[in-house]
């Protein structure tokens, strides 16, 4: 292979949208992967497209919800104990993040990302020629309690300051719009904004197969084997070795392997997430995602069934699978919506890569010339690749970026 401009290490959603905008402004790339594209933790998500997203994931404040984590009862969250002393630090920092003020702090700053999300993806789906996957149903959130729809109200504040659009809805309304639900919520609230894919995967797989017919190339190979030569990186794939004058890290929750024996060491933590999906009883359907928001869990329209997806559990990114929350959400989801069989023996895992302060790293790699990072894209990857992919190409190409990129550098923890 001839020597390239740049090698993309993950072709992720997130690695494949980096060498789509480089690939399209005359950059040669090569995007490198052990296995097939969109096949780590971008084919296992709730297939959301926020632009509605404003305050990151909190830490439970509350004594109640703190000791029901703790006592592991809770639907929303699950940890190994033996693993907790490895991240207290990190946690403890989430805590100090995600304050009232905290959570607002970080909404304005990424802002600009998430407002811009949506179009970025249309204008991918677009030329991919991936419409079949995309569905302007926006997002519905259902609420059991009063308490949970009142916890929204900064929220919902701030989306009305920033012009987000969002429908309260009665029961009678939610259930216009998904008649499936069993009316055992009192409160719903639609988000237009957002967008949703019925196959992540597939997506994956049509920009990739874009990227491709942009004459940008792809080679199976270990990111691990990424090293320094003269003019640029080199790595060894299974078509031989590939030489770039620069290199991307967009390994998602493995990018840590790669970057801490260059001496990048930044607090990257991972949220483990499960899904499952299940065939729905009789004629039932669903239009668009529904949040039960109490309960902390998602349920999905895709291709393979109804995805039933997880919140976060705390352990070590390659331990054992413990789906022990969907055990405990599954009555919950029953009674939302008629689930038949699991379509799958066992649930999906995958792992979000997240930072403390909810936002991804985005641009040079700290003393290290030549190297890029964009990753920790936590909860919302799938949301910000394609976004996230054209300000990491407007600073490698030095094109004035399209909105200030330092809260995205690495060395805001250094
Ligand atoms: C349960 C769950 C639900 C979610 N729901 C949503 C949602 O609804 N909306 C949303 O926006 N986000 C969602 N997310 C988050 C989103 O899926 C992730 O943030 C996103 O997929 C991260 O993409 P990535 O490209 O950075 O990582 P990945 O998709 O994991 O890509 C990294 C790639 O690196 C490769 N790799 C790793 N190590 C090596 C190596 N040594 N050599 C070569 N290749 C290597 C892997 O094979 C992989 O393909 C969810 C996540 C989970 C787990």
């Amino acid at each position: 292979m001839q020597k390239k401009n740049v090698v993309i290490l993950g072709a992720g959603i997130v690695g494949i949208s980096a060498a789509l905008h480089l690939q399209k402004r005359g950059v040669s790339t090569v995007l490198v992967d052990r296995q097939g594209p969109g096949e780590g933790t971008s084919y296992g998500n709730a297939g959301i497209i926020e632009g509605n997203t404003l305050f990151p994931y909190p830490f439970p404040r509350s004594a109640r919800a703190l000791s029901r984590v703790a006592l592991k009862l809770a639907t929303e969250a699950n940890y190994h104990g033996g693993f907790l002393p490895r991240i207290a630090r990190w946690l403890w920092n989430v805590r100090q993040a995600t304050t009232p003020a905290g959570l607002e702090s970080t909404a304005r700053i990424m802002r600009p990302l998430f407002e811009r999300a949506l179009a970025e993806h249309e204008e991918l789906v677009e030329a991919a020629g991936a419409q079949r996957y995309l569905h302007h149903t926006g997002w519905l959130r259902v609420y059991r309690s009063d308490d949970a729809l009142n916890k929204l109200a900064s929220e919902l504040a701030l989306a009305d300051e920033s012009g987000i659009p969002y429908q309260k809805l009665s029961v009678e309304g939610s259930l216009a719009l998904e008649p499936s639900l069993a009316p055992v919520f009192k409160h719903g609230v639609l988000w237009p904004q957002a967008a949703s894919y019925t196959n992540p995967l597939g997506v994956s797989r049509a920009f990739h197969a874009h990227y491709l017919s942009l004459g940008g190339e792809s080679a199976k190979g270990d990111a691990k084997t990424l090293r320094r030569v003269q003019g640029g990186w080199a790595v060894t794939t299974e078509e031989g070795d590939v030489h770039a004058d620069e290199a991307v890290i967009a390994l998602g929750p493995w990018s840590p392997d790669i970057l801490q024996p260059l001496g990048i060491d930044l607090p990257l933590a991972v949220k483990r997430g499960y899904h499952w999906h299940f065939a729905a009883k009789g004629n039932a359907s669903l239009s668009r995602p529904v949040l039960d928001a109490d309960v902390g869990y998602i349920l999905g329209p895709m291709e393979q069934g109804i995805r039933v997806t997880t919140g976060a559990e705390f352990a070590h990114r390659d331990a054992p699978p413990t789906p022990v929350q969907i055990g405990r959400l599954m009555p919950y989801a029953k009674n939302l919506f008629p689930l038949g069989e699991p379509v799958e023996p066992t649930p999906w895992l995958g792992s979000r890569p997240c930072f403390w302060d909810s936002r991804p790293v985005i641009g040079r790699a700290p003393g290290q010339s030549g190297l890029w990072l964009d990753y920790g894209h936590g909860h919302s990857g799938l949301t910000l690749g394609p976004v996230t992919g054209r300000l990491l190409a407007d600073l490698m190409t030095g094109a004035t970026p399209f909105t200030d990129p330092d809260p995205f550098r690495a060395e805001r923890f250094l």
